[in-house]
């Protein structure tokens, strides 16, 4: 039986945790959105649901929220975790707060714990401060977010606006004096009827504290950092065997041939393709023929002879010039829509023909791709680079390996990297 619930609020968060968790030698399933009453999770130590709740109206964000951990709880999971952005990305109608009092209420539970930091991704809490590199969140670039402008550091004034509760603060002071004291200041505020508490965090030294000071917390809130310490919570309550981290990354064989389709247009991306000359590759020319379906039967015939062990790559990321012309020409929302479509319907044409590995790069493109392939659940596997790991894919079609990239993860050699790691498990 699963001990650990998560919701999280976007698709590449929720995989962030899950290698979290697998780091933390637990085994782990991705779900996608809020799965059917029959789905079995009994093979797992840790169930992560990932929603599209992030910039959802409120209330179908806590509708959302609330029927994943009515599943989860039915799965039998012992402790839930609310996962958001490591910057915490949300408005001051929304959605971290309504979310986390509706989990809480649901749960019967009065009190969480708020805490974002992931000092090994730069996001750190300093007296109730968010901060992203050396600038706090205000200056940081995030106070000009197309959809949640943070133009407020302060987390504790954030929340606050965000929920009927009242907020309080854990100190940097307190939490560097270990767990017991973190968990003495969070009763102290529950008992002072504060529902949350901002913990400051600003090493990972401080995470592994606060996460065992939260051992016995119904709700656990915050970025994929603060779930570092939970795995060793269960084990120490003897609920979890001492699998080591290869072990809870295992997944299964699969053969078949290997693709890699890209979506992505951010600087990563496009270095990743450079780099990957020795590949059979092919530029996707949506400007000469914007057309989703022509595009991919035109792909499907140049891979036609190509597909074996060696992956093919099919791109359609483009520098910026060539980004504007295709949004001039369509539109920004339909040139992204041609675009997530094309790579969809080629990712479920040469999975027909035999493909199984298939990287794919962008975000938003791995959720189309996941979607037309029927996708229902990933198990988190060894990780390519820090946040993308292999996963084994089941849902309506056959059983696949894939590796989801966000668009700006992993180092140049990221294509190379990823085979390279299935050669070798
Ligand atoms: P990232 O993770 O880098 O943000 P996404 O896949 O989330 O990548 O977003 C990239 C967006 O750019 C997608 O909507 C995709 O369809 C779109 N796109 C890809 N190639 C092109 C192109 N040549 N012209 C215009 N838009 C494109």
């Amino acid at each position: 039986m699963p001990l650990l619930g998560a919701i999280a609020d976007d698709f590449t968060g929720a995989t962030d945790l899950a290698g979290m968790l697998v780091k933390g030698g637990m085994r782990t399933v991705q779900m996608i959105d809020v799965p059917a009453p029959e789905e079995s999770v009994a093979d797992y130590d840790a169930v992560v649901v990932s929603l599209k709740s992030r910039t959802a109206p409120v209330a179908w964000a806590c509708a959302q929220s609330l029927a994943a951990l009515a599943w989860l709880r039915a799965a039998g999971c012992r402790q839930f975790f609310f996962k958001y952005c490591s910057t915490f990305d949300s408005t001051d109608q929304g959605n971290i707060g309504p979310v986390a009092d509706a989990l809480l209420e649901a749960l019967g539970a009065r009190f969480a714990l708020a805490c974002p930091a992931f000092p090994a991704n730069a996001r750190s809490v300093y007296q109730g401060h968010l901060f992203v590199g050396t600038a706090l969140l205000s200056e940081s670039g995030m106070e000009n977010h197309p959809l949640t402008p943070m133009r407020d550091p302060n987390l504790v004034r954030v929340l606050a606006r965000q929920t009927r509760g009242g907020v309080g603060l854990v100190p940097y002071a307190t939490v560097a004096k270990g767990a017991a004291s973190i968990a003495a200041a969070m009763e102290a505020l529950e008992a002072a009827g504060q529902r949350y508490a901002i913990v400051d965090a600003v090493s990972e030294q401080h995470l592994l504290a606060i996460g065992k000071a939260a051992a016995d917390h119904k709700l656990i809130t915050g970025g994929s950092g603060i779930a570092m310490g939970l795995p060793e919570n269960f084990r120490r309550a003897g609920l979890l065997p001492a699998v080591a981290e290869a072990e809870a990354a295992q997944l299964p064989a699969v053969t078949g041939h290997a693709a890699i389709l890209a979506g992505s247009c951010s600087p990563a991306t496009l270095g990743q393709i450079a780099e990957a000359t020795e590949l059979p590759r092919l530029q996707l020319d949506p400007l000469v023929t914007p057309d989703a379906e022509r595009l991919a039967e035109e792909a499907l015939a140049w891979a036609e002879g190509k597909l074996g062990a060696v992956p093919i790559l099919i791109a359609a990321s483009a520098p910026p010039g060539q980004v504007a012309a295709l949004q001039a020409q369509l539109g920004r929302e339909r040139a992204g829509a041609l675009i997530e479509a094309t790579l969809a319907m080629i990712a479920e044409k040469l999975v027909a023909r035999g493909a199984r590995r298939l990287v794919v790069a962008g975000g938003e493109t791995s959720g189309a791709v996941v979607a037309r392939l029927g996708v229902r659940r990933l198990t988190i596997g060894d990780e390519i680079a820090p946040g993308v790991p292999w996963t084994f894919a089941e849902g309506s079609g056959p059983k696949l390996l894939l590796a989801l990239k966000s668009g700006n993860f992993g180092a140049r050699t990221f294509f190379r990297d990823a085979f390279a790691r299935l050669a070798k498990g």
